[in-house]
């Protein structure tokens, strides 16, 4: 928290509008419009609810297939299978560990191919970076297969001047505790303009039809965001823009302190827009260390500093076996080595130098390196 939220907490309470929509609910979502220049937007309780609800919207149902990304979170993937339909896994590229344009054009081939064309494709933008959209947005114009983009973790970013998440037809974001703002738990489901999201909004709350008593039919979810939460969110906007400068702080001083480290290297950020550093993630050269990332996380652990695995691909994920997958290049697998390699270190926006130092003392220590 940056201690704007109090205030806004102290209204949402003070006006006693305690719900799941209200006043804070419709600010929030004016707020994120104005911030991310997009005209429509529905705050909900979850990124994941908000991609099950975009998914719906692009009229995924039983037995269809959907293109995602495979470098990623379980949630990008699991709405798939909510709405009974199979994803196909796309590999990253190498040099923003993002979608690879050229698998994904492989993979609308092959459905072409099989006359079974995927209802939507799901883009992931990983590690506060964005996709390269333009060559991946021309592929799916081309085969006429709409983007939904999961931006749960480049909220804040950019993609040549215009917010990722922005994207595709539909694009999600996601308020956990985890991200880079966070309303402890939330999400929202953007797109273009306000019928595009009439159906969501109020399938999202219950799907009550008009009139004074209690009609239905069609099947809804409680998905909208609280009031009370919707506050803590306008609060976290506010500082935003001092979040990204830290965590790319973060970022910077890494790079620097193992610029002499042969065999360490970051996720490259790309030169079509501007990252958050979300998370500060690099890979470790086999030829060079002998240490494997999980060890370095156990060692880490060791010296009280969180470290994480990079996500684990979702094409090797026992729960999505059998799907799928289509690989950079024939024989060349990128997800599977940064996973393999891969390595995520603390990057809090409230991290502090002293404490950085430490994590950066920790990792040279652990990986053999002479410590300063
Ligand atoms: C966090 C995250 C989500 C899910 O968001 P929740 O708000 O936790 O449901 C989806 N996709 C990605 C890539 C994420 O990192």
């Amino acid at each position: 928290m940056s201690g704007e939220e109090q205030q806004w907490l102290a209204d949402a309470i003070q006006s006693n509008w305690i719900a799941p929509i209200g006043p804070m609910v419709d600010g929030f979502e004016r707020d994120l419009g104005l911030i991310m220049n997009t005209p429509s937007v529905l705050a909900v309780h979850s990124g994941t609810s908000a991609l099950h609800l975009g998914l719906r919207l692009l009229d995924v149902g039983p037995g269809d297939e959907v293109i995602c990304s495979s470098l990623t979170y379980v949630a990008s993937a699991n709405p798939i299978r909510y709405l009974g339909a199979e994803p196909i896994f796309i590999d990253s590229e190498p040099s923003s560990w993002n979608m690879s344009p050229q698998a994904l054009e492989r993979a609308l081939y092959d459905a072409k191919r099989r006359n079974r064309m995927p209802k939507a494709v799901v883009v992931v933008n990983l590690y506060g970076q964005s996709a390269d959209m333009e060559p991946i947005k021309e592929l799916c114009n081309h085969y006429g297969v709409p983007i939904l983009e999961d931006a749960a973790e480049s909220f804040g970013a950019t993609y040549k001047g215009k917010a990722s998440g922005t994207w595709g037809k539909f694009g999600v974001y996601s308020f956990n505790g985890n991200k880079i703002v966070t309303t402890s738990g939330g999400g929202a489901l953007v797109a273009e303009n306000e019928e595009a999201l009439a159906k969501a909004r109020f399938w999202a709350s219950q799907a009550r039809d008009q009139g004074a008593h209690y009609e239905h039919s069609e099947l809804g979810y409680n998905y909208r965001l609280s009031n009370v939460l919707a506050a803590i969110g306008r609060g976290q906007l506010d500082v935003l823009e001092e979040r990204i400068r830290a965590r790319r702080k973060v970022f910077a001083r890494y790079e620097i302190a193992f610029s002499h480290i042969e065999g360490i290297s970051f996720m490259p950020e790309r030169d079509y827009g501007r990252a958050t550093r979300w998370l500060t993630a690099l890979t470790l050269d086999p030829q060079r260390f002998q240490v494997h990332p999980s060890e370095m996380v156990a060692k880490l652990e060791e010296w009280n500093i969180e470290a994480r695995p990079v996500w684990k691909p979702l094409h090797l994920q026992p729960l999505y076996n059998g799907c799928r997958y289509f690989a950079h290049e024939e024989h060349v697998s990128v997800s599977e080595y940064l996973f393999t390699h891969g390595i995520c270190l603390p990057s809090g926006s409230s991290l502090t130098d002293t404490e950085q130092n430490r994590v950066i003392d920790a990792v040279e220590s652990v990986l053999g390196c002479v410590v300063r």
